[in-house]
């Protein structure tokens, strides 16, 4: 079934160049990129400026190129980058840890190859290293998602897997980007939780300027989104001019660290740590690197990056 927001918006020239419809003239032949029957431009008020084939071409789908052309462009793409030996940027939204990673799509490969036959899959584009090992593949999914044993072995093989998910051919402007923005990268740059494996998440630790509840003296409060103080956020909010005390609570019957006044002793209990200072507005605050937080056991590291697309 056609879809009516696929356009076929890129021809091929006689020479053997693709060109967007909008930059097409009307008077010079063109070529259907997927299927090589003769275009014909249409460039109305009603839509934006496309081909249609000038005879019916039935094996033919907006779909079909769609997908071919995107793969192409961003084919040539990489191998530019190559040639001029240019890091190529790219940034996703990361589902294992909630961040958004920047990274070098290029940085562990050498070569690019289109249509890799790797036996019990081929992708669209795929990443070489030196070793012409595939470190990285892209698969452009305009309606079929790669089977599932392609992505099984991806992962038995470490292979990053970058995906583009097409809905229009407007798509084509996501490559005149400067940096790459994928649907989606399966890889997480923060590192792996030490106690149960999973990827942490990125930490910040706030700093607020605020006015201590008792005496009003200004007084510099520490807080975290998420997670308790570690040593290191101690330390650190320490450097900022933050008095940290141990406290004992008797509802919770246990010894906590709190922000407390110099001037006047008094400390602040979690609870209005969020409601009095974390969540005024008007008080000043910066935000601070703190390491890494385990969403899922809830300890802390320090611990390196990964560096998979450093
Ligand atoms: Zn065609
Ligand atoms: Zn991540
Ligand atoms: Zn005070
Ligand atoms: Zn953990």
């Amino acid at each position: 079934m056609p879809s009516k927001d696929i356009l076929y918006s890129i021809g091929r020239t006689s020479v053997g160049q693709l060109i967007k419809a909008v930059d097409a003239e009307k008077g010079i032949s063109y070529t259907c990129p997927a299927c090589s029957q003769v275009l014909i431009l249409r460039k109305g008020t009603r839509k934006r400026p496309h081909f249609a084939h000038k005879t019916l071409s039935p094996n033919c789908t907006p779909e079909t190129a769609l997908h071919y052309v995107f793969k192409i462009l961003l084919f040539s793409k990489i191998q530019k980058h190559f040639d001029q030996q240019l890091p190529l940027e790219m940034q996703w939204d990361c589902p294992a840890c909630g961040g958004v990673h920047t990274g070098n799509l290029l940085k562990k490969a050498v070569k690019v190859v289109l249509e890799h036959n790797l036996g019990t899959c081929q992708p669209d584009i795929a990443l070489l290293n030196e070793f012409n090992c595939t470190v990285a593949v892209i698969e452009v999914v305009v309606t079929h998602a790669p089977e599932q044993t392609a992505l099984d072995y991806y992962k038995n093989n470490h292979i990053a897997v970058v995906s583009y998910k097409l809905k229009s051919d407007e798509d084509f402007n996501r490559l005149d980007a400067p940096i790459l923005k994928p649907d989606s990268v399966d890889v997480c740059k923060n590192p792996k939780c030490s106690k149960c494996e999973n990827y942490m998440s990125k930490k910040h630790l706030l700093i607020i300027d605020g006015n201590c509840w008792k005496c009003q003296a200004p007084m510099k409060v520490a807080a975290l989104y998420e997670g308790n103080f570690s040593l290191s956020d101690i330390q650190l909010a320490t450097q900022y001019g933050v008095l940290m005390k141990l406290h004992y609570s008797r509802t919770l019957g246990m010894k906590y660290v709190a922000n407390t006044c110099r001037k006047c002793g008094a400390f602040i209990g979690d609870h209005y740590l969020f409601t009095d200072y974390v969540a005024v507005d008007s008080y000043n605050r910066q935000e601070l690197d703190a390491g890494y937080y385990c969403h899922h056991c809830s300890s802390n590291s320090e611990d390196e990056d990964s560096e998979d697309f450093e």
